[in-house]
């Protein structure tokens, strides 16, 4: 028997036009964004694949519950049911509302980590290392090593490195306030961290008397590749593996625009209350009154009710299934895939996709133009233009790979949207060959590539 076609487990009740662009439309953009695809308007974009946070699409039910909002200033119904949904699904009784995900590690940061600390993690996100700096620490990754081959098919590339992190806690451990970890490990590829992973960080954590946060913005992908890939987890219930998750930490920071399918929100969660009521002190000052944090009650319960969604196992079996797909599919087609795929994204190799391009001529931003210009789809460069630095000769220093990420957002696009991705993808790699490396022709001092100016090697233009 063949496999049934993947469906999306949910019928369209609202519909938002994309608008169809002709390749010297899309030049024209492109050429008026100097060659950097967060400087073209949204509506120039057929397919916009530049990240999964906060572009989900939000259910009938979210949307009935968004009317339910009650904005009372102080203790809010809308704020209770939020603290309950999560409370039943993570197990933390002490629940603060945050406006998205880097408010909640900004207050946790800056309540417990002193300038000269360091913070590990398997991987940290970028705001979290802001943060992290902000509060006067050091970000300290510690990914396992099956995690530098892209090509590698471990199961759990997102894992923490356990004999890099009882290495630091046995020679630094008195300048560490708290270990970290993130589901799944997004700047990583969007890996997953297995359950075994998780005991052994928290077995390190007893034994050197520290607490553990869960960077927990896509929990629920990871506890769906748990079930799929660790054998003593085959057949257990999401939910189960979730509540297993939370139950190993002492907290999580989360932002509710991934895995609480909204596109606004986030919170900080944890057991602890004299630290809870040490935060909700910083909260009032910098986010609002205890009840609401940064959100608005309508948004309290359009969270409260994605995190009721998100563990919905029809709906993480079609994600994951739809993401494998792609990845199949174009690497049937002889194209460059990380594998095996993460979560929420297919990541293309660009230095493997445009081998003749150096990493000082920015392969994975050349691939993500020729994306765009070939079917008007936004991807997002995380290479050496993201995270390459220059060093005093102004010689780049390149990423550790070149990567091109298609983030999907949660329930927005079809199978037959993907199918044109995969479509496009396969156009761009059978001219691969014939494709040039792009050059900064301006930049700015930090973050480079939200805004710098970039042009075509040699023709300083796009
Ligand atoms: C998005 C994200 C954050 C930050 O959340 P925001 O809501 O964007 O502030 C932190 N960690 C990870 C892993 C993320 O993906």
């Amino acid at each position: 028997m063949t496999d049934l076609p993947i469906i999306e487990p949910f019928r369209i009740k609202s519909v938002e036009p994309l608008r169809m662009t002709t390749r010297s439309e899309r030049e024209a953009a492109l050429a008026a964004a100097d060659g950097n695809l967060f400087r073209i308007a949204a509506e120039d974009v057929l397919i916009d694949l530049l990240t999964d946070s906060g572009t989900g699409a939000m259910s009938a039910e979210q949307w009935a519950a968004v009317m339910r909002g009650d904005e009372s200033y102080a203790g809010a119904r809308s704020y209770k049911r939020f603290e309950r949904a999560v409370q039943d699904l993570m197990g933390f009784e002490q629940v603060i509302p945050t406006h998205q995900g880097r408010a909640a590690e900004h207050l946790l940061f800056q309540t417990l980590v002193k300038p000269g600390q360091v913070v590990p993690n398997n991987t940290h996100f970028d705001t979290t290392r802001a943060n992290v700096e902000d509060a006067g620490g050091e970000a300290r990754d510690l990914p396992c090593s099956e995690s530098a081959n892209t090509a590698g098919r471990d199961p759990f590339k997102g894992n923490m490195n356990l004999e890099a992190l009882a290495e630091l806690l046995e020679e630094e451990g008195e300048r560490v306030p708290l270990v970290m970890i993130t589901l799944t490990n997004n700047a990583g590829g969007g890996q997953p961290v297995s359950l075994s992973n998780l005991r052994a960080v928290r077995a390190l954590c007893d034994k050197y008397d520290k607490p553990l946060y869960i960077d927990a913005c896509r929990f629920a992908e990871n506890a769906w590749m748990v079930r799929e890939r660790e054998p003593e987890a085959r057949g257990r219930s999401v939910r189960e593996i979730v509540a297993e998750t939370f139950a190993l930490a002492d907290g999580c920071t989360m932002s509710a625009k991934k895995d609480g399918l909204a596109n606004i929100g986030g919170f900080l969660a944890l057991r602890d209350l004299e630290l809870a009521t040490a935060i909700r002190r910083r909260l009032v000052v910098t986010e609002g009154f205890p009840t609401y944090g940064g959100m608005a009650g309508r948004d309290l319960e359009a969270v409260a009710q994605g995190l009721a969604e998100v563990v919905d196992e029809d709906y993480l079996q079609y994600r994951h299934a739809s993401i494998a797909y792609v990845a199949k599919r174009l690497e049937e087609r002889g194209v460059p895939v990380v594998e095996p795929p993460g979560g929420h994204a297919i990541f293309l190799d660009a230095a493997r996709f445009l081998p003749h391009l150096a990493p000082a001529l920015f392969p994975g931003q050349a691939l993500a133009i020729e994306l765009y210009l070939e079917g008007g789809l936004r991807t997002c460069e995380i290479g050496s233009l993201m995270l390459g630095r220059n060093d005093e000769q102004g010689r780049l220093i390149p990423a550790r790979h070149e990567l091109v990420r298609l983030a999907i957002p949660r329930r927005t696009y079809t199978q037959s949207h993907m199918d044109y991705v995969i479509e496009i993808v396969t156009r761009v790699h059978a001219r691969a060959e014939g494709i040039a490396g792009v050059e900064i022709l301006e930049e700015p001092p930090v973050l480079r590539h939200f805004s710098a100016r970039m042009g075509r090697v040699g023709t300083a233009r796009v």
